[in-house]
């Protein structure tokens, strides 16, 4: 089993950087924007960054997707401009009003075969304004309920997992009712976000659970941050050039050994 790796994408380098490294692997990615990414840009705009970025690049490599989204009017932007993935995040609401929204943005995606990605329990941390300040684990009774009642095409769960760093380096996941879930709608694919810091042995569990697409979020950009700081205190600090094809390197060396993780050894 394999799962795909989901980058937290904000700018041209962090874009060419992933797909260079799905190109080497073979494996394909998504592109993962986050909603204030996509205010930014304008879903227009960043849609154009990212082919930019991908120019000479196998289109098959890369699916565009808008990470947590509780914006109607942001998720159809999205639709408008061809995004291939987007994710409702209605998982802070109770469950009549989750599924009722993210019923609601399947029917507006699937007619434009698009994909969607719903969440039950709740991811830890914060991430892109999306705060839950403790992670809660997904109810088992909600979870064919869920995906009966909306099509949803991916289904993150909270499983104890948070975004940005765990406090300690073996954060406690309850890889035991990812398992459950997993036995009791074995065709759901089924996402892990807070990637950036889990062990290398519970990511391999993970996959074998029917984990489809793990998100890397803090890590991307903590990639790109060391590389600037390189860059700044090196001897060619002002050569600009360098500093983009640094940036770039060094995210797709990251990107490349997530990948590589996240397919169990396969890519
Ligand atoms: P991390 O920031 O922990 O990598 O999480 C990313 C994420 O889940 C984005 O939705």
């Amino acid at each position: 089993m394999s799962a795909h790796a989901a980058f937290n994408i904000f700018n041209y380098e962090t874009i060419r950087g992933v797909i260079k490294a799905a190109a080497d692997a073979q494996q394909w990615i998504y592109l993962q924007t986050s909603a204030s990414t996509v205010k930014y840009y304008s879903a227009a705009e960043l849609r154009n960054l990212i082919m930019t970025a991908a120019k000479g690049f196998d289109r098959h490599l890369f699916k565009i997707h808008l990470d947590h989204c509780d914006d109607l009017s942001l998720i159809e932007e999205c639709i408008r401009c061809q995004w291939d993935s987007v994710m409702i995040d209605a998982s802070h609401l109770e469950l009549a009003e989750n599924i009722r929204l993210t019923k609601e943005v399947a029917a507006m995606a699937h007619p434009e075969n698009i994909l969607v990605e719903g969440e039950l329990g709740q991811i830890g941390g914060e991430e892109d304004g999306f705060e839950a300040l403790k992670a809660m684990k997904v109810s088992l009774g909600d979870v064919q309920q869920f995906i009966d009642n909306t099509e949803v095409d991916l289904l993150a769960v909270g499983i104890g997992n948070k975004h940005g760093y765990y406090e300690s380096a073996d954060p406690k996941l309850d890889l035991e009712l990812l398992k459950r879930v997993h036995q009791m709608a074995p065709q759901q694919k089924l996402v892990l976000h807070g990637g950036t810091g889990i062990p290398t042995a519970d990511i391999l569990r993970a996959v074998k659970m029917g984990i489809h697409k793990i998100n890397i979020s803090t890590e991307l950009k903590d990639t790109y941050l060391n590389a600037v700081d390189f860059h700044q205190r090196s001897a060619k600090r002002h050569n600009m050039i360098q500093l983009v094809t640094n940036t770039i390197d060094e995210v797709k060396n990251m990107a490349l050994e997530k990948i590589h993780l996240f397919a169990g050894g396969n890519a």
